[in-house]
């Protein structure tokens, strides 16, 4: 007997079997953009299955680079690929998944080199790092921008995945404990020494747990695309030793620092590369009148100071662009102290700076207040 060669299954689309879910829509998520934040164990099987499933435009975000170790744990990575950038790779891997889709790899880090517009054109953001003070920068970016996020962070077989989004739910920063805020460091006698200290220790993980998260968090994100009903403010916890799986609900709290949201955002035709302080000022100025400031959600250094040498060095730059070493005094090599600043008024004398010269990434948002009124500036993408 001749086999009978069904055509119709050769033929099948790549999502056939996607789209027999009732509720699934493939171009819904073929239109959805997602920022991955972290390329690491959780990031690579974030990727993997955000390409399986098809989510059209992925921008990846990591500053690292591929480690031997990295390859027991990351499926988009190879021993030939030792010493490349995570993005540039797992980009190229995510792409011989799915041909379909488009990703923006961004070497940066996520703290400071990631502009709020980025956040703020995106579907969803999945957060795949593993330290504290990165999960607070996402967390702020999300809830500035209206954003919804999920947070995966995997401890040997355990894991849990947190749902945040704003306004209403509880955010990343209404989880933390003092112990947390102690970790944070932010009462650091030297802000310099900050950012590099920051970054927790190495966490022991395995591919199995790493891919039971990411596998959630994917899970998660889908849902929310598809308006599904997802557990927000909760933390869906996962126990690899007992099998147990449960939600906890994190409680908001009123006074939390993270709650910003920026309700009028207004576009600019100019990039951070080519906008001065004093033209942005005057685009405001225009609407909220004289006496209006520019106030930064982050802090600029305006000098350094060596309280050995006793010298002083004007400088005008974002504090996290800038490395212990410059830090360092030429003279003596003592870390120098420094004065800083997060507004910016017409009298300023770095008034002619221009937004990229300090340190402000591209796409960010800058708010221009007078009084009670405020109006949000985003810049351009003409700079990326
Ligand atoms: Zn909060
Ligand atoms: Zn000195």
């Amino acid at each position: 007997m001749v086999e009978k060669i069904v055509i119709t299954d050769l033929d099948e689309d790549r999502y056939s079997r996607l789209t027999l879910i009732p509720w699934w829509n493939q171009e819904k998520l073929k239109n959805t953009r997602v920022m991955v934040v972290g390329a690491g164990a959780l990031g690579n099987e974030v990727l993997k299955n955000l390409a399986l499933l098809g989510v059209g435009k992925i921008i990846i975000v990591d500053f690292d680079r591929i480690v031997q170790a990295d390859l027991s744990r990351s499926i988009l990575y190879r021993a030939a690929d030792n010493g490349k950038k995570k993005v540039e790779v797992a980009s190229q891997r995510v792409l011989e998944i799915n041909p379909d889709i488009r990703i923006q790899p961004l070497a940066a880090n996520i703290v400071w080199d990631v502009g709020l517009g980025l956040f703020r054109s995106v579907d969803v953001v999945i957060g795949c790092v593993d330290n504290r003070e990165a999960r607070l920068a996402i967390n702020q970016a999300c809830w500035k921008t209206n954003t919804p996020w999920i947070d995966g962070g995997i401890d040997v077989l355990h894991g849990i995945v947190s749902v945040f989004v704003p306004p209403q739910s509880a955010c990343y920063e209404c989880t933390l404990t003092d112990l947390d805020y102690n970790i944070l460091g932010v009462r650091y006698s030297c802000p310099l020494l900050r950012h590099d200290d920051l970054l927790e220790g190495k966490t022991p993980t395995t591919s199995t747990s790493a891919s039971i998260i990411a596998g959630i968090q994917v899970q998660e994100a889908v849902k929310i695309i598809h308006g599904l009903e997802v557990p927000k403010g909760k933390g869906i916890v996962f126990n690899g030793l007992m099998y147990e799986c449960y939600l906890i609900e994190y409680p908001k709290k009123n006074n939390c620092q993270s709650h910003e949201y920026y309700e009028k955002i207004v576009e600019l035709n100019k990039g951070v590369e080519e906008t001065t302080f004093r033209e942005l000022l005057d685009v405001a100025q225009k609407s909220l009148g004289d006496g209006t400031i520019l106030e930064l959600d982050r802090d600029i250094v305006t000098k350094f100071r060596c309280n050995k040498c006793n010298e002083e060095l004007p400088v005008f730059k974002v504090l996290g662009k800038i490395t212990i070493e410059e830090g360092k005094c030429p003279k003596c090599g003592e870390i120098r102290m420094v004065d800083m600043t997060n507004t910016i008024s017409a009298k300023d004398e770095f008034i002619d700076k221009t937004l990229g010269e300090a340190g402000i990434p591209p796409l960010h948002i800058i708010t221009a207040r007078k009084g009670k009124e405020i109006i949000n500036y985003q810049l351009s993408i003409n700079s990326y």
